[in-house]
């Protein structure tokens, strides 16, 4: 069963964790309690306009309640987190035993796994994406033993700006008998669909969502990730009692309402990301503007280091990306505003004149 195959991947001691109980779990509303003497809080309430006292929802109830309505999901194949980041950190901790299971990524990526992975003391194998940075299923293959626990996939990929085709998602779903965890922290900039309707089908797979990029809340910190209920509860077994605060849970909850207006701005930046594309294209220093299902943009230039330092004397910073691998020379711009755009290709323009 699904349940026996999730079971397998996860470490023994994970799986055997009492979690720590929060006052907030054993109180679960059994009569409409006014006084709450459980917690230690403080019952005078805060120094300031609002009251902070009390801690939040460990399980960010109503907000997955309305992420689930949004997504066609339920609120138990969701799990919240302090970035999406804290999910990969989660899902290392609770699946990759140290110094004995592996993670596979396909470099260049995004590069917290990787980190994450060294934090834990779990070998990283790499299977690189081909020069042009399309897949290379037989690559993965080669790295993968029994003992490699994750595959992280982002799509759009972090720099390349490019998607995975579905095919090589799906074989992968079907090939690697880890967890499949594609990161889709940029997917809203994206003509691909998501892969959350392969979740039905594949119990191994666990799709990253964020409200740092579309929905333009990084400072908040609040990610998903949905997965199999299995795969949620042993995230939440091992998180932080009250892992995201109250003010950013209430702040994208707040958010989910004004999907028109998030929408538009997708709708816009989109069509700046193919503005400054071609208007990158033109310049002399510009080799290839890498395509992008992204909100930024790779661009292979005639010299990073200098283009980089010059952009910075400017004032305005962007990515260099010349020591990834395959990305000789080029650079990472995330798409602005269209003033934003407008000064930087003017900077470049100015650049070229001197
Ligand atoms: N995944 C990818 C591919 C990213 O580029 C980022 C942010 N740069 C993240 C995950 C993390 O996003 P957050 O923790 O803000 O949700």
């Amino acid at each position: 069963s699904a349940r026996n195959e999730l079971e397998r991947l996860v470490r023994p001691n994970i799986l055997a964790l009492a979690p720590y109980r929060s006052a907030r779990d054993e109180f679960q509303g059994l009569a409409p309690a006014s006084v709450f003497l459980d917690a230690n809080e403080n019952s005078l309430g805060s120094p300031l306009d609002e009251d902070f006292s009390r801690y939040p929802d460990p399980y960010q109830r109503p907000l997955k309640e309305a992420l689930a309505r949004r997504k066609g999901l339920s609120p138990e194949q969701i799990f919240m987190g302090n970035g999406s980041d804290e999910a990969i950190d989660l899902l290392l901790r609770a699946f990759c035993e140290p110094r004995l299971d592996n993670i596979v990524i396909l470099p260049p990526t995004y590069g917290m796994y990787a980190v994450q992975a060294a934090v834990q003391d779990v070998e990283v194998r790499r299977a690189p994406l081909r020069p042009d940075f399309s897949p290379d299923p037989e690559a993965v293959f080669r790295v993968t033993d029994e003992r490699s626990k994750l595959l992280f996939l982002c799509s759009p990929n972090n720099p390349t700006g490019n998607c995975l085709p579905d095919s090589f998602l799906i074989a992968m779903l079907e090939q690697f008998s880890g967890l499949v965890v594609v990161d889709e922290a940029y997917i809203d900039f994206s003509e691909q669909p998501s892969v959350l309707s392969f979740l039905e089908k594949y119990p191994r797979l666990v799709v990253l969502q964020t409200f740092s990029k579309a929905w333009g809340l990084a400072a908040l910190r609040v990610g998903m990730a949905y997965a199999n209920p299995f795969i949620i509860n042993i995230l939440n077994k091992i998180k932080y009692p009250y892992n995201l605060n109250v003010s950013s849970t209430r702040l994208a909850l707040q958010a989910l309402d004004r999907a028109d207006e998030v929408q538009a701005g997708i709708g816009l930046l989109r069509a700046e990301r193919a503005r400054l594309a071609r208007a990158l294209s033109a310049l002399p220093q510009v080799r290839e503007v890498f395509p992008s299902e992204a909100n930024f943009l790779l661009v292979r230039t005639t010299d990073a280091d200098r283009i980089y330092a010059a952009l910075c004397a400017e004032g305005i910073v962007v990515r260099n990306r010349t020591r990834e691998l395959h990305c000789e020379n080029c650079l990472r711009i995330t798409v602005g505003s269209p003033a934003d755009n407008d000064r930087l290709i003017a900077a470049l323009q100015n650049l070229n004149d001197a």
